[in-house]
């Protein structure tokens, strides 16, 4: 009961076939498994996506400071029921700004 040497993707998904042909041919210079060097991208697209997710998660919105006078990431800070807006440099206060920020970025996305 030997396996047939054939080339293929057996979980139903498309596949381009320039792609198909890169693959085909990439595993044979390899003399790696299709699927090992797909998992592989893949594994690494994932992590690309973890990491791009935490960095957008870690970094404020970026606003104008004019204690700074410069663009500056701003951070959020919570204390008793007010949360506030701060200057990541120089905790200047810019809720207002920054909300106004957020708001029309909601807008944006809808
Ligand atoms: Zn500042």
């Amino acid at each position: 009961m030997g396996r047939k040497p054939e080339f293929k993707a057996t979980k139903s998904f498309t596949m381009g076939l320039r792609e198909l042909a890169w693959l085909k041919e990439y595993s044979e210079r390899r003399n790696e498994k299709a699927s090992a060097i797909v998992n592989k991208l893949i594994r690494e697209a994932m992590l690309e996506d973890v990491h791009t997710e935490t960095e957008r998660k870690l970094r404020g919105p970026i606003a104008y400071c004019t204690g700074c006078s410069k663009q500056r990431e701003f951070e959020q800070v919570q204390h008793d029921d007010q949360v506030s807006w701060l200057c990541f440099e120089c905790g200047e206060d810019k809720t207002e700004v920054v909300e106004y920020y957020i708001k029309q970025n909601e807008r944006r996305r809808k």
